[in-house]
């Protein structure tokens, strides 16, 4: 049964991107890169459901979220945009596929880069984020979430991509294979996240490369 759970604080972070704290419900449990059912404690909108993944870390005593928002159409995420401090959301079932299992590079797109911010900042809090490479693709700067925090966490090994602009100290175009391989070490894993075509690209790559599939971890948004 889903809990509802009062927003604490609701902002945007990038042009269309929302950043979201609400109150844990009791006994929740999760771990850094699952996501779970939310809806809005609205009339109308509790039976909407839609996975959103977990930014905070689950020792945290209240849980966030950071959401790409799509106002051109009425959807959950549109009315989301619309929810304001003490307006209630309604959280459901846990679940989800991407789990850290060790050291390797991170290939997100858009809003496909959340489970790994809880993964990457659980690593940065354990002092544990070794040669962990963030590779995340956006049509322009204004797109990337979360710059300054990732970029603390990753130094230089945050890699930006920008298929729509071209600006000095980032990479243009789409991740390449050549890209993937520059960043990967010996026995790398490779944590996938993004819309499905994508996605698709990127496993085409992936395979091109010769990486197994036991060393790929992947969700699609
Ligand atoms: C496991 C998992 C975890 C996720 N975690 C996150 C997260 O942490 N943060 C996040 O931002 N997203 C996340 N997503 C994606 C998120 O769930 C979707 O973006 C969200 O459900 C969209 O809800 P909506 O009701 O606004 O859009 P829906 O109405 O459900 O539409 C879904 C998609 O269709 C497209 N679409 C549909 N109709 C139109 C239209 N008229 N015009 C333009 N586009 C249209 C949009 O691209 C939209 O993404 C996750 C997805 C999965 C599967």
């Amino acid at each position: 049964m889903a809990t509802a759970v009062k927003i604490k604080s609701i902002e945007k972070i990038t042009h269309d991107v929302l950043h979201i704290v609400a109150q844990k419900p009791e006994g929740l449990q999760y771990h850094t890169g699952q996501a779970v059912d939310v809806s809005i404690n609205k009339a109308g909108w509790e039976k909407e459901l839609r996975p959103f993944t977990f930014t905070s870390l689950p020792t945290d005593d209240q849980i966030e979220f950071i959401i790409k928002t799509y106002p051109s159409h009425n959807g959950v995420t549109n009315q989301l945009l619309s929810l304001k401090v003490g307006d209630e959301l309604l959280i459901g079932d846990v679940f989800g596929d991407i789990a850290y299992k060790g050291e390797g590079v991170f290939i997100a797109g858009g809003a496909g880069v959340t489970p790994f911010i809880a993964i990457l900042k659980q690593l940065e809090k354990e002092k544990k984020i070794g040669n962990n490479k963030l590779l995340f693709a956006n049509k322009t700067r204004a797109d990337i979430i979360n710059k300054e925090k990732l970029f603390s966490i990753l130094g230089k090994n945050f890699i930006n991509i920008l298929s729509d602009e071209k600006i000095d100290g980032f990479e243009n175009g789409f991740i390449s294979a050549g890209l993937i391989q520059k960043h990967s070490g010996e026995n790398s894993f490779y944590y996938l996240c993004g819309p499905p075509p994508m996605m698709a690209a990127m496993e085409k790559q992936l395979t091109s490369l010769g990486i197994k599939n036991e060393y790929i971890i992947k969700e699609a948004f």
